[in-house]
């Protein structure tokens, strides 16, 4: 999507930290992390909030799951665990409208979160 932040960090119009990235999916460490792992994964699709999903986004929405383990086990976060978060719509923090999961890792995580 034109004027969509993420849409450029995609395809590399904006820079970004990436740390994957496949057809489907790319990952970059967020500009303001929150912990000493904070990286956001995002379908390359634009979908403004994940209420947008259509039939057939099932299996990327999935996949970005799977490249959050991926990344969890390059980081060697499975026994420290971490955290995926994701902000559906500005009155629970979306603040950028191109769906992503926040994986937050590195520090005690609270509940419930704020
Ligand atoms: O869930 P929410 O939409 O609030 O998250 C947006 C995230 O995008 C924030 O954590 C923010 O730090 C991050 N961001 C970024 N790079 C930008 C703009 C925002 O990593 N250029």
């Amino acid at each position: 999507m034109k004027n969509c932040l993420f849409c450029k960090i995609s395809n590399g119009d904006v820079p970004g930290d990436k740390v994957y990235e496949d057809d489907s999916v790319f990952a970059f460490n967020d500009i303001n992390p929150q912990a000493p792992t904070h990286i956001l994964i995002c379908p390359k699709k634009h979908l403004s909030t994940i209420m947008d999903m259509e039939s057939g986004d099932e299996a990327m929405i999935g996949s970005i799951v799977s490249v959050a383990n991926q990344i969890a086990a390059e980081k060697g976060l499975e026994k420290s665990g971490f955290r995926l978060v994701l902000n559906c719509g500005s009155g629970a923090g979306q603040s950028v409208f191109h769906v992503h999961f926040h994986l937050l890792a590195g520090r005690p995580m609270q509940w419930p979160p704020g």
